[in-house]
């Protein structure tokens, strides 16, 4: 302890054992950190990577080990405390106290507590009624008969469509999509791309409703479950999947001292920096904005492992890691559909090439005319050239 906060020796606490969790402590002793380096969580499971859980691990091809992050044959020197998560974080003197009643000192503290599924307000556990968030959901729908069985799906956006590809591959009989958008992800990917995922998924049998929102599942005596729509309709379903989105679980900090914004996100600087010396954030609990790059997507894969190399950095004192474009991909049938750049930010969609019954579009996005984003569906060769162009920008610029 009281090692200066940017040194090599400094006590680093990591709050919350995922994939930002994991690379923080990695990309320090990366750096030549050699100070001790402690990480809470409270899944009673060795942190494991999420992406699978939507698919691979959805439909069982791939298991629990499969998606661990710690390399056995190469550990990381830290260590571990799992099974009771952070309930307060401390200024003075910096650190964490955990459920069980433990304080855990540090000279850095990161918080990478990730996010928690979003629910409908009436929306219990029990039946069908399954959200995908860690792999006790994911394990929970994997063990759950599929084929045969109708299923509702709350929510468009890449999670629940993953899902609903893996749904249809274990022999579901009906599948049915319940979004506030009439094409999925129109308003952040453009019309176009909402209309060929749409069309990838209707091709293949999924209906999708109108746009609408839904409010609340109720059990019926035979045993199904009824999805109530706020337009007064409802959907009777064997299986309802809620995918709605994700909130910060930040719920433990919210009368501390950090500033979170309206979703819940601790607000952070480009480096990660919460204001509170010796603290910072990173993943999908955190709003990044960047002096250069501007706001920062959450919810992205390479995101959170990108926020970790830059915050490991910082804490070292080593100089500033430039940032990467953002990108994410999701995988749908046979579709790969890949983002790059920062397409949130702009205001023109112009399709490149391919079309929306072709599932291989790949389109263009732009800021006043300059293209700041692309968008690929089974593009993979355009989408790697772009995003190296765009490294190699990023770096020639640093
Ligand atoms: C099912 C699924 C599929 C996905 N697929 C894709 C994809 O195809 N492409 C893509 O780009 N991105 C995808 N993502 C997003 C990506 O996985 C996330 O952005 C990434 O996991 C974020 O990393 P994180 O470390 O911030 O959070 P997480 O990996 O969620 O880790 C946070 C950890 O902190 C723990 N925690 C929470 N509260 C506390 C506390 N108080 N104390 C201690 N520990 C705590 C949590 O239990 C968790 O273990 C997917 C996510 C999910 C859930």
């Amino acid at each position: 302890m009281n090692a200066p906060i940017h040194s090599s020796e400094s006590t680093v606490l990591i709050v919350g054992a995922g994939l930002a969790g994991y690379h923080v402590a990695r990309q320090a002793r990366q750096h030549g950190h050699t100070g001790p380096i402690s990480i809470i969580g409270d899944e009673n499971r060795p942190a494991y990577d999420r992406p699978a859980l939507s698919k691979a691990f959805l439909n069982g091809t791939v298991n629990f080990e499969d998606l661990h992050l710690d390399d056995p044959s190469n550990p990381l020197e830290v260590t571990w405390h799992s099974g009771s998560g952070a309930v307060e974080l401390s200024t003075e003197p910096l650190g964490v106290r955990t459920a069980d009643g433990t304080f855990h000192a540090g000279d850095n503290v990161v918080i990478v507590t990730g996010a928690e599924a979003q629910r409908l307000p009436s929306f219990g556990r029990s039946g069908g009624a399954f959200v995908l968030r860690n792999v006790e959901d994911g394990l929970a729908l994997r063990e759950r008969m599929i084929e045969g069985q109708r299923i509702a799906v709350v929510g468009g956006g890449f999670l629940g469509l993953e899902a609903v590809s893996t749904f249809l591959d274990r022999g579901a009989a009906e599948i049915t999509v319940i979004a506030d958008e009439q094409f999925p992800g129109e308003a952040r990917l453009g019309a176009a791309v909402g209309q060929a995922i749409r069309h990838l998924h209707e091709q293949r049998g999924v209906k999708f409703g109108p746009p609408v929102y839904a409010h609340s599942v109720t059990d019926t005596e035979d045993g199904s479950q009824v999805l109530n729509l706020t337009n007064g309709d409802a959907v009777q379903a064997d299986v309802i999947v809620c995918a709605i989105g994700a909130t910060p679980a930040t719920r433990w900090l919210r009368d501390g001292e950090l500033t979170l914004g309206p979703s819940g996100a601790i607000l952070c600087d480009d480096f990660g920096f919460t204001g509170i010396p010796g603290v910072w954030a990173a993943g999908d609990c955190a709003q990044w904005t960047s002096q250069a790059a501007g706001i920062r997507p959450i919810g992205q894969w390479q995101e959170a492992v990108e926020q970790a190399r830059i915050v490991a950095a910082a804490i070292m004192g080593a100089p500033p890691v430039p940032f990467q474009e953002p990108y994410f991909w999701s995988e749908q049938y046979d579709v790969m559909i890949q983002g790059a750049g920062r397409i949130a930010q702009s205001n023109e969609v112009h399709i490149l090439d391919g079309s929306i019954e072709g599932g291989d579009l790949l389109v263009s996005y732009r800021l006043d005319g300059e293209e700041i984003g692309i968008l690929g569906m089974n593009r993979m060769r355009e989408i790697k050239r772009w995003r190296k162009m765009r490294t190699a920008r990023v770096l020639a610029s640093a």
